[in-house]
């Protein structure tokens, strides 16, 4: 069911046979369309190789450090044969630090942009496997390593602004510094470069890394109106998706006249008329429903292109269960039917940006990989993680085929989280970062939640085709550590998502 790794090509056998809960016709076209993500183009024959610039895609598993890998990998049972195990990408780690623990606002002066020396990411502090048997509660620390890690935790917005801006900020910032001042961001200076900008996830469209990605700014990262309405409003992006939708419940279930409605992830009640009306000053074409995707996967594309799912939060990630979907199994819960697939949205805004010669910068998001975590949801973890590998594939196989005039030697992609969780294996609460379990393919791993939520630890990245050795160089720490019991355990070499920003900034800026 996976586009093996180093295939040229996708074909039929290898892509997903049915999406739970699509309708057969619906499937097939869904098929066809993901096929044509990797097919010839009548065009690719008439532009000469040349006369590209260059693109980038940055895809963030939310939240997705070592352990989701892991935990997706035991249970597809592809253990070190993912699409990034292969020779062509550059493999290292990187750390997420925020630049303070506290205040989680803006600090004014000098003392607003120092580093707080605690933060910042120490092997020593993140493997301490001492024990701190002081600390209860529904977590307890069980380790001074485990306590540090929780204790300095960044969030997704100051994770994606430190890549999106090469600034370090406190936990909420969205693309502003200590002080709370708007810093320039990559899809600003993407923009100016005559490249294309789009924002893709399975979240809320103004949710922390999208909104980042997408070039808003905001002392905080909970004013969801105002960083929906300068991505609509502020001419940088040209392709946004995601969820966030007033009009639908979780589950795709409309909203009848008497219900209550959230409008602030859409940049509120009369943004979202002027959207349905397709009045937007802006010139925002909305989509919707499935059959709209499958329908702008291919032939013409308007100018502006805003996609949001219908549903009220997430694709998939909320929507209900038939038991308690912290124990069942990824699968069993049906997948909520005409809600676009992130392989389909981010086929849709490639598709809306490849005739672009200036080239294209584009951020995909498995956004709710993150929230499953927070809700201790191992399986929904691995099926939100699973849809990000496959549109992962897919956009490999995408640019392997360069049928579009994009491929490995004209486009970077990297794949990162913003920022770990803290799990580890069955008795980690005992055996300090004991590994997951590897149970079999079909089986859930074994794992245990040490937190609801982020952690300090490293994060996994990868980067193939165009300057993807550049970062190479920035990988100049590295990750080591002995525990008491003898165990090697440690990430190798890493750098710093500030210095992820560098060599994209360097690529995308004017002139180039
Ligand atoms: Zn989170």
């Amino acid at each position: 069911m996976f586009v093996k790794p180093g295939t040229a090509k996708a074909d039929a056998s290898t892509l997903p046979v049915s999406e739970p809960g699509m309708p057969r016709s619906v499937v097939g076209i869904v098929l066809l369309t993901a096929l044509s993500f990797a097919s010839p183009c009548a065009l690719a024959g008439e532009r000469g190789a040349g006369e590209r610039g260059t693109s980038v895609i940055v895809m963030i598993a939310d939240g997705g450090g070592y352990s989701v890998w892991a935990a997706t990998s035991m249970y597809q049972g592809r253990v070190g044969r993912q699409v990034v195990d292969n020779p062509e990408w550059t493999r290292l780690s990187v750390s997420t630090y925020p630049l303070r623990t506290t205040p989680d606002k803006p600090a004014p002066g000098e003392a607003g942009l120092k580093q707080e020396a605690d933060a910042v990411y120490d092997p020593a502090k993140c493997w301490d496997a001492t024990s701190d048997p002081e600390s209860t509660g529904a977590f307890p620390n069980y380790f001074r390593g485990y306590a540090w890690n929780k204790r300095t935790k960044p969030d997704s917005a100051n994770t994606a602004s430190a890549i999106m801006t090469g600034v370090k900020s406190y936990n909420g910032a969205l693309n502003v510094n200590g002080n709370g001042v708007p810093q320039l961001t990559l899809a600003e200076v993407a923009k100016k470069s005559g490249r294309k900008v789009g924002v893709v996830s399975t979240v809320p469209i103004s949710h922390a890394t999208v909104a980042a990605a997408g070039g808003a700014h905001h002392v905080t990262r909970n004013a969801y109106a105002s960083l929906a309405k300068e991505m609509l409003n502020a001419g940088t992006c040209d392709v946004i998706i995601g969820a966030g939708n007033p009009d639908f419940d979780e589950n795709a279930g409309p909203r009848g006249p008497q219900d209550t409605r959230e409008y602030q992830y859409v940049g509120g009640q009369e943004t979202w008329q002027l959207l349905l009306a397709g009045t937007h000053p802006a010139g925002w074409k909305l989509i919707q429903h499935l059959p709209e995707f499958v329908a702008m996967a291919s032939g013409p594309t308007p100018a502006k292109l805003l996609g949001v799912l219908p549903v009220s939060t997430t694709a998939q990630q909320e929507r209900r269960s038939i038991g308690d979907a912290k124990v069942l199994p990824p699968g069993l819960d049906k997948k909520t039917a005409g809600v676009a697939p992130l392989m389909l949205t981010a086929r849709v805004a490639v598709h809306a940006m490849e005739e672009n010669d200036a080239g294209f910068f584009l951020m995909i998001e498995g956004g709710a990989v993150d929230w499953a975590e927070h809700a201790n949801q191992l399986g929904r973890v691995i099926e939100e993680h699973t849809e990000f590998i496959e549109t992962l594939e897919t956009v490999s196989a995408y640019l392997d085929a360069g049928d579009h005039g994009w491929d490995w030697s004209n486009t970077l992609v990297i794949v990162t989280a913003d920022h770990d969780h803290l799990w580890w294996g069955p008795n980690s609460d005992t055996v300090a970062y004991q590994p997951l379990e590897d149970r079999g393919a079909g089986n859930m791993p074994g794992a245990k939640w040490l937190y609801n939520s982020h952690s300090n630890q490293l994060v996994p990245f990868f980067a193939r085709g165009v300057n993807a050795e550049k970062f190479i160089a920035y990988a100049d720490q590295v990750d080591k550590a002995t525990l008491a019991d003898g165990r090697e355990v440690g990430r190798g070499k890493y750098l710093d998502q500030t210095e992820i920003h560098a060599v994209l900034e360097a690529m995308l800026k004017p002139g180039s």
